[in-house]
């Protein structure tokens, strides 16, 4: 099974409520879920695994680089599965919907700016909250 490898390539024992919440966060249809948002799932799948497992769970797989934590505004911290590509977000207050985005000229940007003050630009998190154009 793919979760099991993946599990073990971060050094985590393969348990049950591991690979059922791996599994989750690999075949939901959104890609950013708070630990209420995959618990709901899980139980909507007839999967019973706590909510407190699956906040452990989730720490777990941020400490190991599985996932990456997202602390938006106005909303729970939501999760989602580490690709290892860069990407930025929007996030439409009126629905908290989370948009993902990339632009070059933005990254450019930032790396000059970075340089103009002497800095190599080393991580950056980017969030536009945004509201639908009437
Ligand atoms: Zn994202």
């Amino acid at each position: 099974m793919v979760e099991n490898n993946e599990l073990r390539k971060v050094g985590l024992k393969v348990t049950l409520p591991r690979v059922k919440i791996l599994q989750m966060l690999d075949s939901a249809g959104q890609r950013h879920m708070s630990a209420e948002d995959v618990y709901k799932a899980l139980m909507e799948a007839g999967e019973d695994v706590g909510l407190a497992t699956v906040y452990r769970v989730l720490t777990q797989f941020e400490a190991a680089g599985l996932v990456e934590r997202h602390n938006f505004d106005g909303g729970h911290a939501v999760f989602e599965l580490s690709d290892g590509a860069h990407h930025d977000h929007m996030i439409n207050v009126d629905t908290g919907e989370v948009v993902e985005f990339i632009d070059a000229d933005i990254e450019k940007l930032q790396r000059e700016i970075a340089a103009q003050h002497g800095f190599d630009l080393v991580d950056h998190k980017m969030v536009l909250y945004v509201s639908r154009r009437k």
